[in-house]
């Protein structure tokens, strides 16, 4: 949540929201090719400050999730899950009116505006309805999803041009404005043709470059959702690139690439396909707060990451008890903090109170795991006396016993609603006096993003991870009838607590961590055969 500051310090409206205020806008974003992480850095800040959001087709919904919560999306094409596609003239009306209506408007194009993207016709519009519009480049198909496929488009010894051609032109305009004999000779030297929106006409493209004496040994590629965890791809000539295509039925969007550099075979070029999650579609079922750092972990490791939140964070009921022991911190000999969420929780109060790392002077501070020890550090301020070395409550309440001599000791627990009995009971057995309060709230997520359905229904998915009981149980109460869903589906666990949960549930771990935590996860996720 953090410190909300609507007004400065002389009780006046900020300047940035004096200017927020203020007229609406419109900046044309390139989306990139589908991989959130290559949007440029101003058109992410863009994204982050619109009202309204109208995305195309291709843009990756993972980057919606920087838009402003309270941002309205509009879905400009189907595959992004309108239930039709907008007509260029609704999108362009659409545009005039938000942007009258004072809001400031992201419209999210795939790749770059200008790159067969129909953003100049877009900007035209806007113009002669006196709106001034804002774009900002994007990372091509044409670049991207050919260089994650190991083609590098131009080559100092081999390909001294490159070309990109669309294989899809405008029905109204009337016949086809591209003539196939110059690009067969580029193509004849070494050039590089990138052909956009090629795939369903393939065999004629194919057939119109070798009619103009493009050689059939001439190599060619194509790429399907390149520069993504979903990226398909075929290797071979003019003579074979149709036939291959039909085999591993590769579509749209697909881009085509004939040239001497499709048929580059150096070391190294082939780095994205041969990261070790290459190609695995993992669904996480962490809370929304928390889902970010593990996907990029699983993400920069090549998977194709689903986030399906199963667990909502809320706040206690009241502070009043929480506030309270912490005010008389104090008097306690240890804090004990289970998780990142709780340490969060008592950074806030600490905020909230007007406290600070030196109220913890002479409290000693217990983590569970080395995440939460992380927390504790940089959110509080302080370095934690313990960390088992098992990330389990009994290893600390063991820790605790053995090492720290509890007996008689005060001890205040912060931690969430439904935490097990565990640590408390064998600390209280062990002759501590544990104060135990509520810190925040879990509650199940309402329902399963309907693309992580749809991928399940389709198994499409290769593994569902649980980074926690509540995951395992929530996730199968979402599905209810559908639980069946994740049969076939391989299930990886976080530690042993967790996978006696799964199996309760009746769905049996693939693979456990070791140590029980993210990093751990992951390995075992990707060391597995
Ligand atoms: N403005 C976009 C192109 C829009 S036209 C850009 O600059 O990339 C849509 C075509 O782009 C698709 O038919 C396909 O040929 C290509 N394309 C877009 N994303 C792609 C991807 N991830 N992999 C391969 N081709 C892609």
């Amino acid at each position: 949540m953090g410190l909300h500051r609507p007004h400065n310090r002389h009780g006046l409206p900020t300047l940035t929201q004096i200017e927020k205020k203020s007229a609406g806008r419109v900046c044309l974003v390139g989306a990139g090719p589908g991989d959130a992480g290559l949007i440029t850095v101003t058109g992410l800040a863009r994204l982050r400050d619109a009202d309204v959001v109208v995305v195309d087709a291709l843009v990756t919904p993972t980057l919606l999730e920087h838009a402003p919560p309270d941002a309205r999306v509009i879905h400009a094409g189907k595959r992004g899950g309108a239930d039709r596609d907008l007509e260029q003239d609704q999108i362009n009306q659409l545009l005039v009116d938000e942007v009258r209506a004072g809001r400031r408007v992201g419209r999210l194009k795939g790749g770059d505006p200008y790159v067969f993207g129909r953003g100049a016709e877009e900007v035209a519009y806007l113009a002669s309805h006196g709106i001034e519009v804002e774009v900002i480049p994007g990372v091509t198909a044409g670049t991207s999803a050919t260089l994650t496929a190991g083609i590098p488009i131009t080559h100092r010894q081999i390909a001294s041009t490159v070309t990109f051609v669309t294989g899809h032109e405008d029905p109204q305009k009337g016949g086809s404005s591209v003539d196939y004999a110059p690009l067969a000779a580029l193509v004849k030297t070494g050039g590089t043709l990138c052909i956009y929106m090629g795939i369903a006409r393939l065999a004629k493209i194919v057939g119109r470059l070798r009619d103009a004496g493009a050689g059939d040994d001439t190599p060619a590629a194509v790429v399907q959702w390149g520069a993504t965890a979903a990226q398909r791809s075929v290797l071979g000539t003019l003579a074979t690139i149709v036939d291959q295509v039909r085999d591993a039925q590769l579509s749209s969007p697909a881009i085509i690439v004939v040239g001497r550099v499709a048929g580059l075979d150096e070391p190294g070029l082939d780095f994205f396909t041969r990261r070790p999650l290459f190609g695995q579609r993992i669904v996480i079922t962490r809370t929304r707060q928390q889902a970010s750092t593990f996907r990029d972990m699983l993400a920069d490791l090549g998977a194709d990451v689903l986030e399906a939140p199963t667990i909502e964070l809320r706040e206690p009921e009241t502070w009043a008890p929480v506030d309270d022991a912490l005010r008389r911190i104090g008097e306690y000999d240890w804090l004990i903090l289970t998780s990142t969420n709780g340490v969060e929780g008592v950074a806030k109060r600490f905020e909230a109170l007007g406290m600070d790392a030196r109220t913890l002077a002479g409290v000693k501070v217990a983590s569970i795991g080395d995440a939460t020890a992380e927390a504790i550090q940089t959110r509080l301020g302080v370095r934690p006396d313990l960390v088992p070395d098992h990330y389990v409550a009994e290893a600390l309440a063991d820790a605790l016993i053995d090492q720290h001599d509890i007996a008689g000791k005060r001890c205040l627990l912060l931690r969430a609603d439904i935490a097990r009995k565990a640590l408390p009971e064998r600390l209280a057995a062990a002759g501590a006096h544990v104060t135990e309060h509520t810190i925040y709230r879990t509650v199940v997520a309402d329902a399963l993003p309907q693309h992580v359905l749809d991928a399940l229904r389709r198994k499409q998915v290769d593994w569902v991870t649980f980074t926690s009981s509540s995951t395992a149980r929530n996730l199968v109460e979402m599905l209810g009838d559908e639980r069946d869903l994740l049969q076939g589906v391989r299930l990886a666990s976080i530690g042993p607590i967790t996978s006696r949960t799964m199996r309760d549930l009746g769905l049996e771990p693939t693979v456990e961590a070791d140590p029980s935590n993210l990093p751990g996860l992951t390995d075992v996720m990707v060391g597995y055969r």
